[in-house]
């Protein structure tokens, strides 16, 4: 069954989300009804570099 992990951009809540074809735009956030939520990859085999994190954080610096 096609079970798969979500995270609510809105207030952060995680659940988890059974999703047939087709549904993956119904799914929303089971505490503030939110539509804004992302699916999180659970495979563990995604080891992949995370893009757009801190690489654009530009340091400090005085002279
Ligand atoms: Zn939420």
């Amino acid at each position: 069954m096609p079970i798969f992990e979500y995270q609510c951009d809105h207030c952060k809540k995680e659940f988890e989300k059974l999703v047939f074809a087709g549904e993956e735009e119904k799914v929303h956030c089971p505490g503030c009804d939110s539509v804004e939520v992302t699916k999180k990859m659970s495979a563990t085999s995604f080891m992949g570099p995370s893009m757009g994190t801190c690489a654009a954080d530009a340091p400090k610096q005085f002279s």
